[in-house]
């Protein structure tokens, strides 16, 4: 499925396309069935303005909405419940998955929030990847654990791991990012979906790092996606945003009832710079993926690189997976250098170009100590479980010239002050 993106996007490039085959009356109806994945990231959802036909979906910057009669309105009321930019947003998120309903939030982890709220209950039971985002856990463990929600967070590459935590108790979702941040390892969506649906339980997949021009987890049979748009969706480090995806009308309408009952809608501004960035999401992930295969190769030939994972090597221990479900390698690198942590933190603090920074998926490149910054607050034995150790450095590879990023590496690492 991955495969055909990139094999409609190529007819579009070539000219194999034209624009006279495209409708733009009906723009907004765009479907995944028909247009190839880079003409949905630029058109679908999107309305052109009424009134003066400005082709930019405009920013409806407004509270509320004046109601022709008492119960007669054009699908508008008030901008916690629902905001014409933010939604046209959702139809473009939602066409990109290849689902039919999105609803968007203040953050990735207010998607996170809502889908816990709206389908747990106290005494219900969740089973997550060992090695997720980390303020995934601190909600999980520290915001519903006293409401009554318990977690396990089990390794769900190994499918008689899963096997055993959804036997060991009835479970209301099993919880996935892969590749996860930030030991990339993978697990396989089609697998666990089957698995989980034999429990009774759905499946939620964390599209984050790959997003739907990777990777597409609804045609593995995953119940709900999850991004925080935050990430490569946005791309541009501008915007703080996240997204719930489904097919299933049921699921949509909860989502949507809770995100109202709590107040954690996106503003119209962060949705119509989302609209902005997901445009070229497509022709990104690919760059970000080819950049990343580049620096990954110099680091894993570097004397001083003694751990390296990145789904797109063939070193990588899930190569064939990552084959079978990913178009390609993403843009995250995971390493670890000779001298330990002090070496990983003088290399952090020693590279120019690449930015010491709590992000990833955006055009410049970030590095991120993980132990100290974004998985600081899982505990240290969880951690460790998670392959998550304190001399692990995550590389989120931007779309500068490659050659450019590996001479600020090679600079760092040669700089050779810790053995
Ligand atoms: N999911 C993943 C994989 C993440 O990396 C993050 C944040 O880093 C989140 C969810 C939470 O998103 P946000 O920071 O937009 O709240």
């Amino acid at each position: 499925m991955a495969d055909s993106i990139w094999t409609c996007s190529q007819e579009v490039v070539m000219g194999t396309t034209t624009e006279e085959h495209i409708d733009f009356q009906t723009l907004s109806s765009l479907h995944s069935d028909v247009h190839s994945f880079d003409t949905l990231a630029l058109h679908a959802g999107a309305i052109a303005d009424p009134t003066t036909g400005a082709l930019l979906t405009p920013i409806y910057q407004t509270t509320t909405y004046r109601q022709e009669a008492v119960g007669k309105d054009k699908g508008f009321t008030y901008s916690r419940s629902a905001n014409p930019t933010v939604s046209a947003l959702e139809r473009r998120l939602a066409a990109l998955e290849g689902a039919e309903h999105c609803t968007c939030y203040a953050t990735g982890l207010a998607a996170t929030t809502v889908l816990c709220l709206a389908l747990l209950k106290s005494g219900d039971h969740v089973v997550a990847s060992q090695a997720v985002y980390g303020g995934t856990v601190r909600l999980l463990d520290k915001i519903l654990f006293p409401f009554g929600v318990t977690s396990e967070f089990v390794d769900t590459a190994d499918e008689e791991e899963l096997r055993r935590a959804l036997a060991a108790k009835p479970t209301r979702f099993v919880f996935i990012e892969t590749p996860a941040n930030p030991t990339l390892k993978l697990t396989d969506i089609q697998l666990t979906a089957r698995i989980a649906h034999d429990a009774g339980a759905l499946l939620v997949v964390d599209n984050t790092l790959l997003t739907p021009a990777l990777q597409r987890p609804f045609d593995l049979n995953a119940d709900v996606v999850l991004h925080s748009t935050t990430k490569f969706i946005e791309g541009h480090n501008a915007t703080i945003g996240g997204a719930l995806i489904t097919r299933d009308q049921t699921l949509h309408d909860q989502f949507s009832f809770t995100r109202n009952a709590i107040g954690s809608i996106q503003s119209p501004f962060p949705a119509w710079l989302t609209l902005q960035g997901v445009k070229t999401v497509g022709l990104r992930m690919a760059q970000h993926s080819a950049n990343a295969l580049a620096i990954a190769r110099f680091l894993e030939s570097h004397p001083r690189v003694t751990r390296l994972l990145y789904p797109g090597l063939e070193s990588f221990p899930q190569f064939e997976l990552a084959r079978k479900q990913q178009s390609s390698g993403g843009a995250l690198i995971a390493f670890e250098v000779e001298g330990g942590v002090a070496a990983g933190i003088e290399l952090m603090n020693s590279v120019q170009l690449c930015a010491l920074a709590e992000n990833l998926g955006s055009a410049e490149t970030l590095i991120t100590h993980p132990a100290s910054m974004t998985h600081a607050d899982v505990p240290p034995k969880q951690r460790e479980a998670a392959g998550i150790t304190d001399g692990l450095v995550r590389l989120s590879v931007g779309l500068e010239d490659p050659l450019d990023i590996i001479s600020d590496l090679s600079r760092a690492l040669n700089q050779r002050k810790v053995a």
